[in-house]
């Protein structure tokens, strides 16, 4: 074939190649994965698993490349949300601010070349950690070095209530004033809210667009992909499965989990996995 020729079949090969990859990665569901401590922690010091290994989280979002994901912030993803363009993006969460988020969680977020969203208790600063007291949130410079390292600083309210108990008012005074104390700290918006235990009601999410934000999102798969105030996150816990990861992409993972066997199933290996370490 003449080399003119074999060049221009090449390129158009790689063109189609690549729109053949967009297709595929715009048919992927949007993703969003809310995590908490990144650590390894065994389970018998993590009864609620909240904390994932380090090893697995690379392990994830090795996966989540090879399914064709891209990686977004997540008032990023909100934002493609509005515009119905999320399909094929995933972010990662992660809830609370363990200081952990600074120390383990930068420097694989690094070498991975992708970014990531943690979501601040703004009055648990440099406090120790509810659910596992041996360990802390991070302190106010903490939160500036996230920032500084690009990871994108969302609310998780002020106090960490359920903001469904709170009259309309009482739940826009929790949230403004979380925004306002971490938009302070680090000198640039936050846009975007994780309501604690994932609860919401249609007057908390009223009350979150009233305090200012662009973005809500949930746990346990609740909300939907309709409404960037209501949207829907995986909850990712201790010693996540591949498989379970897998039912979590497509959403099937939390209406599994409902049935008795399933239930029954991840009991056991919970309990074996926190006997054997
Ligand atoms: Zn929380």
């Amino acid at each position: 074939m003449d080399s003119s020729v074999s060049r221009l079949v090449s390129i158009l090969g790689l063109f189609f190649y690549a729109y053949y990859e967009i297709m595929i990665a715009s048919e992927l569901p949007p993703f969003a994965l809310a995590y908490h401590g990144v650590a390894d922690v065994p389970l018998r010091r993590d009864p609620v698993g909240l904390f994932v290994r380090p090893r697995d989280l690379r392990r994830q979002i090795d996966r989540l490349r090879s399914w064709g994901y891209r990686f977004v912030r997540f008032g990023e993803l909100v934002e493609l949300v509005v515009r119905d363009q999320a399909g094929g993006a995933v972010s990662l969460t992660f809830d609370d601010g363990l200081v952990d988020n600074l120390e383990e969680l930068v420097p694989i977020l690094a070498a991975e070349e992708i970014s990531a969203t943690v979501f601040v208790v703004a009055g648990w600063l440099g406090k120790p950690y509810p659910w596992a007291p041996w360990t802390r949130i991070l302190n106010a410079s903490e939160v500036r070095a996230l920032h500084d390292e690009g990871v994108e600083i969302g609310s998780h309210t002020l106090h960490h209530v359920d903001l469904t108990t709170l009259s309309h008012e009482g739940a826009r005074e929790e949230l403004e004033a979380s925004r306002l104390r971490l938009e302070e700290l680090i000198a640039a918006t936050v846009g975007s809210v994780a309501y604690p235990f994932g609860a919401v009601n249609d007057d908390t999410i009223d009350a979150c667009r009233d305090a200012g934000f662009a973005g809500g999102c949930r746990t346990s798969g609740n909300g939907g992909w309709d409404d960037p105030l209501n949207l829907p996150r995986q909850d990712m816990d201790n010693r996540c499965s591949m498989l379970g990861f897998r039912l979590k992409r497509d959403d099937r993972y939390e209406r599994l989990m409902r049935l008795a066997p399933a239930r029954a199933t991840r009991r056991l290996s919970r309990r074996i996995r926190a006997v054997t370490g």
